[in-house]
C-alpha cells in the first residue's frame, strides 16, 4: 500500500490533537516532525497514525497520539529544561520530549525494548537523549534533579524517590489509580509543599517495580 505519511501526520496533528484542544504551538511542530511511522512495528505502520495506542512487543503498547500530546502540552517545556521520563517504551514520547527540552534521561525496565528504543533515537540523530535499562519507579538520582518528569505507565501512587528528584518548580505528570483506570495527575513542587491536580481518566500499562506494582502480581 503506497501511503502518504505526511498527509496523515498532517491530518493527526489537525483532527486528534488540534481539535482537542491542544494549542502549544511547540507541541504541535514537535508533533508534525517526529514520524510517528517508524516507532511501530513495521506490520503496523499503515495504523501509526490512528487514534489509538499500538502494540510494540512485550505486552507494551505506544500510547495514543492525543495522550502523548496532552502529557507534553502539561509539562509546559519551553527548551531549556532537564527531563526525566519513565516508560521509553518505542521511544516516540522520548522524541517528541527532545524536541520540546534541552535534555531527555528516559529509562525502561525491559531490555529489548530499552536497545530497539535507544537504537530507533541514536539512528534519526537525537544527540539530547540518554535511555537506560532499570526500574524507573526509583528514578534516577545521578542526574537530579530534573525541571520535569513524565511517567508513562499506571502507578498505585506516585513514587517518592521521583517526587524527591523532581527540581522545586518542577512539574510531574503521572496516571495514578488502580490496575484498571487511572487518573492522569499533575504534581507541582512548590515552596509550600507539593501540590495536586487531577487532569482526565485514563487507561495505562502498569509501572512494575520497587515503588510501583510488584511483578509478581503480573
Ligand atoms: N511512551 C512510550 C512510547 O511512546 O512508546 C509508551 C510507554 S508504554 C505505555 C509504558 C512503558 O513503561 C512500557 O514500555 C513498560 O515496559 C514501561 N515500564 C513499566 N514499568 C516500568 C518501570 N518501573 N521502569 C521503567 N519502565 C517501566
Amino acid at each position: 500500500m503506497n501511503l502518504n505519511f505526511e498527509t496523515l501526520r498532517k491530518s493527526m496533528v489537525q483532527e486528534q490533537i488540534c481539535r482537542r484542544g491542544i494549542t502549544d504551538e511547540r507541541v504541535l511542530d514537535a508533533f508534525s516532525d517526529v514520524e510517528r511511522h517508524e516507532f511501530v512495528p513495521a506490520e503496523l505502520e499503515t495504523s501509526a497514525y490512528e487514534d489509538c495506542p499500538l502494540p510494540i512487543g512485550s505486552g507494551q503498547t505506544i500510547s495514543q497520539p492525543f495522550m502523548v500530546a496532552l502529557m507534553s502540552e502539561l509539562l509546559g517545556l519551553k527548551g531549556y529544561e532537564r527531563v526525566l521520563e519513565i516508560g521509553t517504551g518505542s521511544g516516540y514520547q522520548t522524541a517528541i520530549l527532545a524536541h520540546l527540552a534541552k535534555e531527555v534521561y528516559s529509562i525502561e525496565r525491559i531490555p529489548k525494548l530499552a536497545l530497539a528504543a535507544k537504537e530507533r533515537l541514536n539512528e534519526r540523530g537525537y544527540c539530547n537523549v540518554w535511555v537506560e535499562t532499570g526500574d524507573g519507579t526509583e528514578g534516577l538520582n545521578v542526574y537530579s534533579p530534573y525541571d520535569a518528569i513524565i511517567v508513562t505507565a499506571a502507578a498505585p501512587d506516585v513514587p517518592a524517590s521521583l517526587l524527591s528528584q523532581l527540581k522545586p518548580g518542577g512539574k510531574m505528570v503521572i496516571p495514578v489509580g488502580g490496575r484498571q483506570s487511572q487518573m492522569l495527575t499533575i504534581y507541582e513542587k512548590k515552596e509550600s509543599g507539593v501540590s495536586t491536580r487531577d487532569v482526565c481518566a485514563c487507561v495505562f500499562v502498569p509501572l512494575l517495580g520497587r515503588e510501583g506494582w510488584k511483578v509478581n502480581n503480573e
